[in-house]
């Protein structure tokens, strides 16, 4: 437990750990209706909507407790929050964003684009817009609603605004073509999806056109705070199952946790799980603070991924073979660790937005 948390964050994450305890192995369908009943379901969704409205604190509490227990599918723990959609006209508010809340409608997230030929443009006709192009790794989108869509809206002249925007796009729009889901390594589904001519009206922009990256940075820094959180509670629960099996008997002996050789190697495990949840909590505080904290939530999320991806790693050796087959809960948590030092941004490519806001920007405190 952070000594520095508040008194009632302290209780908020025993009585969640307590109440997650014995939920592990329900069904996704159990496990939301439990954590529905609890409260625990709509915690990032605003007041007016049933939810809690919790801060990036409270927030950054939650995702690691659920993951510090053990639990791999966290959106069945906590629902989706209307990131991207926050402060969104009022069409697109009653259309998407309060079904999404309330769960009768599905949304995803489309902005990365593998293949530079080909990419995601809208153009003017009268009032409405006309997209082409390609988004190459939209989780879920086969199963969503509605896709966010980030795109460069061009025109030639100065009669109607240019520039990036998030553009909501109904997933059964003429035009849209979604490609056979793949899967990744974590067991997550995605699919290209290309735009041939797709006429969408200009009520359906999130914001303002030329606000696109802004908008989609806001978006994207909650989410790198949350796997940053995610990323800790992996690396705790990895701890656990390694302590767990440092304590039975073993064929050298004694057990694993009296050589030496392990110690070693389990201390540097858990100075580096001691490293990681210090900066998810820095990080967490001053988001908390101020809302453009982008260096340090960044900074965040790449060393909690990279520096948990190393523990579960470590984890993994110490319980050998066992901790490899299919299922295993280290099994489960390695798998999904590597895709995280990609998925919201690569890691290297997030070190180079650091640099950039440091020295360009004079963004971001030690
Ligand atoms: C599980 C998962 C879920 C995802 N979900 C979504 C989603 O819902 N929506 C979505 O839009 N995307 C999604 N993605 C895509 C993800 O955002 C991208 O994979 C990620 O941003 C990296 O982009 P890329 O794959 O095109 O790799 P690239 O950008 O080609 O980068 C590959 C590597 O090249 C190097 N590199 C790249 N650029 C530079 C540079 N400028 N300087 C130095 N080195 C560089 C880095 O080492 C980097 O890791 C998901 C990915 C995963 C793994």
């Amino acid at each position: 437990m952070p000594e520095f948390l508040p008194k009632e964050l302290e209780e908020f994450r025993a009585d969640l750990l307590d109440f997650l305890i014995d939920k592990v192995n329900l069904s996704s369908i159990e496990l939301k209706d439990a954590c529905l009943a609890k409260g625990i379901y709509k915690i990032p969704q605003p007041i007016e909507y049933g939810g809690s409205d919790a801060g990036p604190l409270k927030l950054a509490v939650c995702y690691e407790t659920v993951a510090s227990a053990g639990i791999s599918n966290i959106s069945d723990v906590i629902g989706p929050a209307p990131g991207i959609l926050s402060g969104a006209n009022d069409d697109i508010a009653k259309n998407y964003l309060y079904p999404m809340l309330r769960g009768d409608k599905t949304g995803s997230f489309a902005f990365t684009e593998s293949d530079s030929s080909n990419p995601t443009v809208a153009t003017w006709i009268e009032g409405d817009l006309r997209i082409t192009g390609k988004k190459s790794y939209v989780s879920s989108v086969h199963n969503s609603d509605f896709m966010s869509v980030v795109l460069n809206v061009k025109h030639n002249d100065n009669s109607r605004p240019s520039g990036q925007a998030v553009l909501v796009i109904d997933t059964t729009t003429d035009g849209v073509v979604i490609g056979e889901p793949f899967v990744s390594l974590d067991g997550s589904a995605h699919s290209e999806v290309t735009f041939n001519d797709v006429i969408v009206s200009s009520n359906h922009v999130v914001g303002a056109i030329g606000e696109g990256i802004p908008r989609a940075i806001g978006g994207i820094l909650k989410e790198r705070l949350e796997q940053a959180a995610i990323a800790t509670g992996m690396a705790i629960y990895a701890m656990s199952l390694v302590a767990e099996n440092l304590m039975i008997s073993h064929r050298s002996g004694g057990t694993l946790g009296d050589l030496e050789g392990v110690r070693l190697r389990y201390g540097e495990m858990r100075i580096n799980t001691f490293a990681t949840r210090a900066t998810l909590y820095r990080a967490a505080r001053i988001l908390e603070k101020d809302q453009d904290s982008i260096n340090e939530v960044t900074s965040a999320k790449v060393f909690c991924t990279e520096t948990s991806s190393s523990i579960i790693d470590s984890a993994v050796q110490l319980v050998g073979g066992r901790g490899l087959i299919n299922g295993h809960p280290l099994e489960v948590i390695y798998r999904k660790i590597r895709s995280m030092r990609l998925a919201g941004g690569a890691t290297d490519v997030l070190r180079l937005s650091v640099s950039k806001g440091a020295l360009e920007f004079d963004a971001g405190i030690l």
